[in-house]
């Protein structure tokens, strides 16, 4: 049986009643105004909304004792202030058209909320006005507005939150945890807005505090802008090792840069998304995005990136919980899609071209300025990434040619190899894996089996694409004993892998039959690759697309054709290699995320010696 909890006694049914506004403003609050970090996120919102071109926010005590944030916008007129304290007042909408918003606010709830649990000064002077003006709330109760000085926009001053509520000051954490949240929020704001400044200081010490965080204005077109941003914020190897994306598809737009798969981080920490401006934490974008870099990042790896989805306010939610990062999308399909065909889009653009990391870490250790004036054979290399920061495009090699096809057999009649193709000529092998080219400008080396494995992939999924992958029989048909449940899985799943070339049948039992394998990779260990296929059948997420599942058991099959680390190579093979690799997309990185070469420019390899 239902019991009521709230009503002390059963038999006396509480009576209705209008909650005052001081009532209404304080359960507002509650949402609102959760912690400091989301007073801070109302009040740079509302800077944003008025224009402003710098906003500069301060904190003392993690936000608990002092929040401030001035800015240089539209600023409120000296009648309107007392308005702008009332619950629902607001300059943004006029309440006719809720499903057509355009800007952070509407709600008209931040500034009473705030004024209902801290000491609240709004100190503001209008666009044309002849002087400012200032208004305090405190526990809910204004003074009068009077005369103020300030000469442009609105400086908005919290203190003592919640100081009339012990309850909740206990609910915070610690003062460097809440400084940690609101340098958080001012980042996702300022990665949103590059045109516009942002300054963050810790007053906590007392006088002009210490800067937090600090970026100008970015000029240019959005996307510089927004690169610009980016690196000051993700860092110049973010900025380096990403790709622009820019895509539209039914009235829905995304914009943003996104990491080479071998820029990869172990979790999803650096991936930061917007829609129409907001930071969102959802989980549509993040199976889009796993799903778009399936097919060059382990599970267990992610990209970094930043994404800006923007479309017509009523085809998305955003009147939900204020301090929530969900979004409901009319049509979240059309939404997903984009999302996964702008980033595979922009991943094929991305050709045989790897991460610059590996290479900039390696040499940043050697690099004559980090190494100590001691004799050199003190010389450690160093494990930190430090980046040469080159410009990326600078190095990004365009091709037209289409490269002689590479077989893993000697094609008599290869051209001579000419040293100005993007991967140069082979000129030697090294430990029996390495292949070293030389370059235009520079030197290449290549992990032969990564990159054999990753064209072996390409060409799977191509025949796939095609009319299936060609098979060839076994001369002898391969037996092979499974764990029971295995077994079964296999089975089930055998009409499909007979697409993928691989023709396998029951042999009674718990063993199976492989008849014929993938024809392009040669001679097998068909019992290996068949254990292989069954972990990652076992492994597969069902809520995977069938694409995604076939090109996961594709990247495994591919492992067992590549030419494995050992084989010695000849001058027309490695040639041959090199080739492929730059007419085949997705080459710069194995089926793992890891490059399949590094690039040493002459300028790089002039440093090491110290010549420049
Ligand atoms: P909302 O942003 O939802 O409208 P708020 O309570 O945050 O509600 O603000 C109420 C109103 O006060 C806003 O609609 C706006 O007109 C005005 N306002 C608040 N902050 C600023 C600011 N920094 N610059 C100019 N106007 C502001
Ligand atoms: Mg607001």
């Amino acid at each position: 049986m239902f019991c009521g909890m709230n009503t002390a006694n059963p038999n006396i049914r509480p009576r209705i009643r209008q909650l005052d506004d001081a009532a209404a403003n304080r359960i507002a609050a509650g949402e609102v105004v959760e912690r400091p970090a989301s007073a801070i996120k109302e009040l740079v919102e509302n800077a944003i909304d008025a224009d402003a071109k710098r906003i500069e926010i301060a904190y003392a005590d993690g936000g608990k004792t002092l929040m401030r944030v001035s800015d240089d916008g539209y600023g409120i007129a000296a009648d309107e202030l007392e308005l702008a304290l009332s619950r629902h007042a607001t300059s943004k909408i006029d309440g006719s058209d809720l499903m057509n918003i355009h800007t952070f606010g509407f709600r008209g709830e931040a500034l009473p909320s705030m004024g209902a649990v801290g000491r609240l000064t709004i100190t503001s002077r209008a666009q044309g006005a002849d002087g400012a003006a200032m208004i305090s709330v405190n526990g809910g109760r204004h003074e009068p507005v009077r005369p103020a000085a300030l000469s442009k926009g609105t400086v908005v001053e919290l203190r003592d939150l919640f100081h009339a509520t012990p309850a909740r000051l206990k609910f915070l954490r610690t003062d460097r945890a809440e400084a940690t949240a609101i340098i958080g929020v001012v980042k996702r704001l300022a990665m949103a807005e590059p045109h516009i400044g942002f300054t963050l200081r810790d007053l906590s010490g007392g006088g002009a505090g210490r800067v937090v965080f600090q970026v100008d204005p970015q000029t240019g077109d959005l996307f510089d802008a927004l690169h610009g941003r980016l690196a000051k914020i993700l860092g110049n190897d973010f900025a380096a090792n990403s790709l622009q994306i820019d895509a539209e598809r039914d009235g829905i737009s995304l914009t943003g840069y996104a990491s080479l798969p071998t820029y990869s981080r172990g979790s999803a920490v650096a991936q930061y998304m917007f829609v129409n401006g907001r930071p969102v934490k959802d989980k549509l974008f993040y199976g889009a995005i796993r799903g778009a870099y399936s097919d060059f990042l382990h599970r267990d790896r992610h990209p970094a990136l930043a994404l800006f989805l923007e479309c017509e306010p009523a085809l998305v939610d955003v009147n939900v919980h204020p301090a929530k990062s969900e979004v409901r999308f009319r049509e979240p399909g059309q939404a997903r899609g984009l999302i996964v065909s702008a980033l595979r889009h922009a991943l094929a653009n991305a050709g045989h071209r790897a991460s610059t990391t590996v290479a900039d870490a390696t040499l940043g250790a050697f690099r004559p300025e980090n190494r100590p004036a001691a004799p050199v054979y003190q010389m450690q290399p160093r494990p930190s990434g430090v980046s040469l920061q080159r410009a990326y495009e600078a190095q990004q090699p365009t091709f037209q040619e289409t490269a002689p096809s590479f077989s893993g057999r000697v094609e008599p009649e290869q051209p001579a190899p000419v040293a100005d193709q993007p991967l140069g000529a082979a000129r030697a092998q090294i430990h029996e894996n390495y292949i070293i080219a030389q370059t235009p400008d520079g030197m290449v080396i290549v992990d032969q089996h990564a990159a054999h494995e990753r064209l072996v992939y390409e060409k799977l999924k191509n025949q796939m694409a095609e009319n299936g992958v060609a098979s060839q029989a076994l001369l002898i048909p391969e037996i092979v004993d499974l764990p029971a449940e295995r077994h079964a899985q296999l089975l089930e799943a055998a009409p499909e892998l007979a697409k993928l070339g691989l023709v396998l049948e029951d042999f009674g039992g718990t063993a199976i039959c492989v008849r014929e394998t993938p024809a392009i990779l040669g001679q097998v260990n068909a019992a290996a690759m068949i254990r292989d296929v069954c972990d990652e059948l076992a492994d597969l997420d069902q809520t995977q697309t069938i694409k995604d599942r076939i090109e996961a058991i594709l990247s495994r099959v591919a492992c067992h054709g590549s030419i494995r680390s050992g084989r010695i190579m000849r001058a027309e093979e490695m040639n041959a290699l090199l080739r492929e690799m730059e007419a085949t997309p997705h080459s710069g990185q194995c089926n793992h995320g890891r490059p399949t070469y590094v690039e040493l420019k002459l300028t790089d390899i002039e440093r090491l010696f110290g010549r420049t």
